[in-house]
């Protein structure tokens, strides 16, 4: 798995060694389940995961 997600907002980050949203430089190649926000204002998920920010996330990050 190439995609590593961020510990802090779990975004999940792609040939990169920082996250774009809060540039934690603490990726984890340990993650599992994804969650595709399209609407952070309308979603429950990213209510849940605190997301603000449209894109890919990790639903566990260890
Ligand atoms: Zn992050």
């Amino acid at each position: 798995m190439a995609e590593k997600a961020c510990s802090e907002c779990h975004r999940l980050v792609e040939e990169s060694t920082e996250c774009p949203i809060d540039k934690n430089n603490d990726l984890r190649s340990n993650w599992s389940g994804l969650a595709v926000i399209y609407d952070p204002e309308d979603s429950e998920i990213a209510d849940k995961l605190g997301v603000s920010v449209a894109g890919r996330y990790a639903i566990s990050v260890r």
